[in-house]
Order: C-alpha cells, then structure tokens, then sequence
C-alpha cells in the first residue's frame, strides 16, 4: 500500500531524514517511535506532501504521491494531528461536513449523513453540534479522527494524537484508534504510548537522527532489540 523508498528531507542546511525505507502492507499498524527532533513528524508530513523530500521516492499502491493530485493525496491519506487542527467557528459535524462537500463533491444532505454516522462511530453522537470551545480535548481529537476517516483513506496517519490530552482522557482516544485497527485499517502512528503499540502494532519503527535505526514486531523491539540505541531509548519509555 505505502513504500517509503530511501527518502531525504532537509529543511535547508539541516538534514532531517537520512535513507528512510520501509513498506506498509493493507492492515499494518506501524508505530514510529525516537527522539524529539528526529523526524518522525516530518516522515508523516511527507507521506501526505505537507513536506516535499529532496531525493528518494513515495509511493501510494504502485504511484508515487508526486504524479497523485495533492487533494487526492490527502484524500486518500488521512491525517490525524498532536493539537486537533479542528476550525473552531466550525460545529464538529460541520468540521467533518466540510471536506465532504469540498472535496468529495458530496451535497449538503449527504455529507451531513455521513458526518452524523461518522460521529457516531467515534461516540460523539451527542455533540455533533457543538463547537470545539465546548468540547473536551479527547472529544476534539475524535472529531479530528472522525474528520479524516469519512474521506474513506486508504490510510491514516497520527501524528501524537495523545499528546496535548490530559492523563484521563487519552484512553478514549486510544480505544477509537486500537478499533480503528482491529476493523483492519492501515495505520502509521506516531506515539509514546507503549502500551498501544504493544497491543495494536503489527511492527515498530525506531527512528534516530533522521535514519530508520531498527524496526520489528514490538514484542521483538521491546525484548529483544538488535541495537543499543533502540534498547536505551525504549527502556526510558517503558
Ligand atoms: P518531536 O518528538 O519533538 O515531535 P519529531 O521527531 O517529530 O520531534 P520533526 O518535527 O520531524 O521531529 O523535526 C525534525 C527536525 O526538523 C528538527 O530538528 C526540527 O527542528 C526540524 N524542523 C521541523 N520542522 C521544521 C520547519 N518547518 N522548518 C525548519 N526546520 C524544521
Ligand atoms: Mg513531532
């Protein structure tokens, strides 16, 4: 579905990503994990053209993202961001509406049933019609999911989707997303909750300094890992 081919970002002098490779098939959960500033926002960035890459090549089920129409791109790849990026003049049924109608080309009445159902899906029935101001953070964020997914993507993208969350409400957000996997949707994840990426990833991915150090099973990651710096950093996540 996705193939990551030996990729290169620099945002000017700074090199970002160094030779990133890797492939997702239907249904993987990969979970990027590594230090602040290593890349692992920018990985996400380039996969849905937020970044361009100086060299290498993406590719969406044999395309590569750059012969793909930028609103097909994001279409297809849904992105889920740390701090929501809901409108906030915007009701959270309006905030999924929106893309529907724009670039889905649905009619008002159409995109408002499937918003509703989408909503619903992430057990926000009942807020469908408040403003993000008066929602909760984890509600907010299932709004951002719940956005994203009525676009029917072929694949999502988290970019620390827990994050800006109090401690009590990042469950909510992570049980939508671990049924989002079990439904079988294809996932790349940013994140330090380990306890997800023990239960829901199918590999995890340990990025340093820009190179994809280790990737593996999580339960090959976390107890057995091939290189020092992988071990050293999981061991102060965990
Ligand atoms: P964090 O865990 O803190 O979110 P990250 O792994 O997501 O970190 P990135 O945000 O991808 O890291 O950043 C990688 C490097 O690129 C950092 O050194 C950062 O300063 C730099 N960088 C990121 N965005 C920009 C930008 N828009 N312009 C210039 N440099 C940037
Ligand atoms: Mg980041």
């Amino acid at each position: 579905l996705l193939d990551v081919d030996d990729v290169y970002q620099s945002y000017g002098e700074e090199s970002v990503l160094e030779g990133i490779t890797f492939e997702m098939e239907r249904q993987d959960v990969k979970v990027l994990v590594g230090p602040s500033g290593s890349g692992k926002s920018t990985m996400l960035r380039c996969v849905n053209r937020l970044t361009d890459i100086d060299d290498g090549d993406i590719c969406l089920d044999g395309d590569s993202i750059y012969d793909l129409d930028a609103d097909e791109l994001r279409r297809q790849v849904g992105m889920v961001f740390q701090d929501f990026n809901l409108f906030a003049h915007l009701t959270a049924i309006e905030n999924v509406t929106l893309g529907l109608k724009r670039v889905l080309g649905l009619s008002e009445r159409e995109a408002v049933e499937k918003a509703a159902w989408q909503l619903e899906e992430v057990g926000l029935r009942e807020q469908a019609n408040s403003y993000p101001a008066e929602l909760s953070g984890g509600q907010k964020q299932r709004v951002g999911i719940a956005r994203a997914l009525a676009m029917d993507p072929k694949l999502m993208l988290f970019d620390e989707p827990t994050s800006a969350l109090d401690p009590e409400l990042i469950g909510e957000v992570l049980e939508v997303m671990r049924d989002l996997a079990d439904e079988g949707m294809t996932m790349l994840v940013v994140t330090h909750e380990m306890g997800f990426a023990k239960q829901a990833a199918t590999d995890v991915l340990f990025l340093d300094d820009g190179k994809l150090v280790e990737q593996g099973p999580p339960e090959q990651l976390f107890e057995n890992p091939e290189h020092d710096r992988t071990a050293a950093f999981l061991s102060r996540l965990t």
